[in-house]
């Protein structure tokens, strides 16, 4: 029977270096931003910030320099990465560019697409979308239906994608389309593709959120004109390269961090002298916290090593967001306090921010039983 991979190890002395250098950006670039923008975490849109951090080199850091990478280890990007969110930085607009568009066109893009993107990307300027899901295509993937037929010079684009997340304020977005039905198969014929947001065709409508906000949209196409130049990798390989960005997708610090601001107030309200509750619980929040990281840095390891750990990205998925999850339920457990979101202390406001959108976590990205069915899946259950 297989079993889970986690190799643990210690960060070197460089990671240490990396983290007093974003650390001292991060005081000089934020400031006094609240407590409650910063609860926003990876959600937070700010391109001006993106663009600062990419100057500072945080961004790309992995990647080639030729690509205006900076040729680092996946350990001191780890670093960047628990720092900006541990901050409440708000890096939404280079956030997905960096951790699986890039990646992908690193690993499978043609040498004229690295140097078309990569370097824009390393430098904050260009947002990415991820266009995977479908009205009626969530856990499902591989039922995707919007076509892109063969066409001169490339393909014509029928279809809609849904739940694409900022999509209306990005530039680009890698979608994943079928270019061929075989029947019976349907992981066979799907492709991967660039898309330029602003193309003629494609309509994008907001989807409102339980909590009234706008972040994820529907993206329709209608005969969009998509060139031979923008498909990313082979034709028909969609598959296998899309399980490797779910890979880059599923398993950051961002899959246990997202209620980080709250562990921070809970710890500013507790005080130097917690009660022996609070202690419990902010000790067992942090044990639980270095556990999650230690399995999330070993999948960064296998990343960077050019594995597909698709098995444990899925385990750090599914413990990590239950964990985030858990977070503003232990706290009202602890303190009885009712979450408010316009009043109330600062506390009580991000409070009420994650228990609004902390039922979100296990739902992006892929849910718990899809995950779960994954998990068993690999270790050889089912
Ligand atoms: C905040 C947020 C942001 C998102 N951003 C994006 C984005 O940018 N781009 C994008 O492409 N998508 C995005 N998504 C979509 C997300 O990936 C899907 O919602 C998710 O994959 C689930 O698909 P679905 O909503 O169609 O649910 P469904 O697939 O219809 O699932 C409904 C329920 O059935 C369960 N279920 C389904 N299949 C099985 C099974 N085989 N076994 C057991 N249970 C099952 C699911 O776990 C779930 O509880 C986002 C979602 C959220 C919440």
């Amino acid at each position: 029977m297989a079993t889970f991979n986690f190799e643990l190890g210690e960060l070197p002395p460089e990671a240490q270096k990396v983290r007093e250098e974003i650390r001292d950006f991060l005081a000089r670039t934020l400031g006094g931003t609240s407590a409650t923008k910063r609860a926003l975490s990876w959600g937070g849109f700010d391109r001006e910030f993106s663009r600062k951090l990419g100057e500072a080199g945080f961004i790309g850091m992995t990647w080639p320099k030729k690509y205006g990478g900076h040729e680092r280890s996946a350990l001191e990007r780890y670093v960047v990465l628990e720092e900006t969110l541990a901050a409440g930085a708000p890096t939404s607009a280079h956030w997905v560019a960096d951790r699986q568009s890039g990646p992908l066109l690193l690993r499978f893009g043609t040498e004229e697409q690295r140097r078309r993107f990569l370097p824009r990307i390393a430098k904050g300027e260009l947002a990415f979308a991820i266009g995977m899901s479908e009205p009626d295509s969530g856990s499902d993937l591989a039922s995707i239906r919007t076509r892109a037929e063969r066409v001169e010079g490339g393909y014509r684009v029928n279809g809609t994608k849904i739940w694409t997340s900022n999509a209306h304020i990005s530039d680009y977005a890698i979608a994943l389309f079928r270019t061929k039905v075989v029947p019976d198969k349907k992981h066979e014929g799907l492709s991967q593709f660039l898309v330029d947001l602003k193309s003629e065709g494609i309509g994008i409508r907001p989807i409102i959120d339980l909590a009234g906000g706008h972040h994820f949209n529907e993206v329709h196409f209608q005969n969009v004109f998509v060139p031979d130049d923008m498909l990313v990798g082979k034709d028909g390989d969609g598959w296998k390269q899309v399980t490797t960005e779910l890979a880059f997708e599923r398993s950051g610090p961002e899959r246990y961090l997202s209620s980080v601001q709250l562990v921070i107030e809970l710890i500013r309200e507790a005080g130097a002298e917690p009660g022996e509750r609070a202690a419990v619980v902010i000790g067992r929040l942090t044990a639980h916290m270095a556990t999650l990281r230690q399995m999330s840095l070993s999948v960064a390891g296998m990343l960077q090593a050019g594995q597909n750990p698709n098995l444990e990205a899925a385990v750090v998925k599914d413990v990590g967001t239950s964990f985030e999850q858990e977070i503003p339920e232990v706290v009202h457990a602890l303190l009885g306090i009712e979450p408010r979101l316009g009043s109330g202390s600062q506390f009580e406001r991000v409070f009420g921010y994650l228990v609004e959108h902390a039922p979100s976590f296990s739902l992006r990205g892929g849910t718990r039983e899809v995950l779960r069915g994954i998990i068993a899946r690999g270790l050889g259950l089912r």
